[in-house]
């Protein structure tokens, strides 16, 4: 038998998991920016469902340990905003339910309810995108856990651009 040697290299054109991680390490800094757009990307998988589309990652040491975007109208459920089911599914990777170390990138500012679950959490830092400014927990003056620190405006049209999408489409089917 006579093993001949391959031309091509299978491994550059088939890069794992890993590779693609390295790869993209060095072009793309693991920033707020980096995280934000995986975020929506989530929240572009809740468009496609027909979801509001806001989408979540939590991040702890540059790691995303939970994705999830709104599921209220496949759930049929008003508390399965982004935020709460990457609360639980975080918690449930961590095995214990506080997210101390952990940040939060969501697409659009959390409300009352994800606010006031994200308090419970002890998160370290959310970070959101669009303002919301009839519904957000900034203008309601919902209370955050005190060791959480609040970031927005990251990606911020990108994210609102894609809800306006999202409603304009919406109106124009009904
Ligand atoms: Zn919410």
């Amino acid at each position: 038998m006579v093993w001949r040697k391959s031309t091509t290299n299978h491994f550059l054109l088939r890069p794992n998991e890993n590779q693609n991680r390295i790869f993209e390490a060095m072009i793309l800094p693991y920033d707020d920016n980096y995280f934000m757009k995986k975020a929506l990307q989530e929240a572009e998988a809740a468009f496609e469902k027909k979801e509001v589309p806001i989408g979540a990652v939590i991040v702890v040491q540059e790691r995303i340990i939970a994705r999830a975007h709104n599921l209220t109208e496949q759930l049929n459920d008003v508390t399965a905003h982004a935020e709460m089911q990457a609360i639980t599914s975080a918690a449930n990777f961590l095995g214990g339910k506080y997210l101390k170390n952990c940040t939060l990138y969501v697409t659009l500012e959390p409300c009352q309810m994800c606010a006031g679950a994200l308090y419970w959490s002890q998160l370290s830092k959310i970070v959101y995108a669009a303002r919301d400014p009839q519904r957000g927990c900034g203008v309601l003056g919902t209370k955050l856990h005190p060791k959480t620190e609040i970031v927005g405006g990251i990606l911020e049209n990108e994210a609102s651009n894609l809800l306006k999408r999202f409603f304009i489409q919406k109106r124009n089917l009904n």
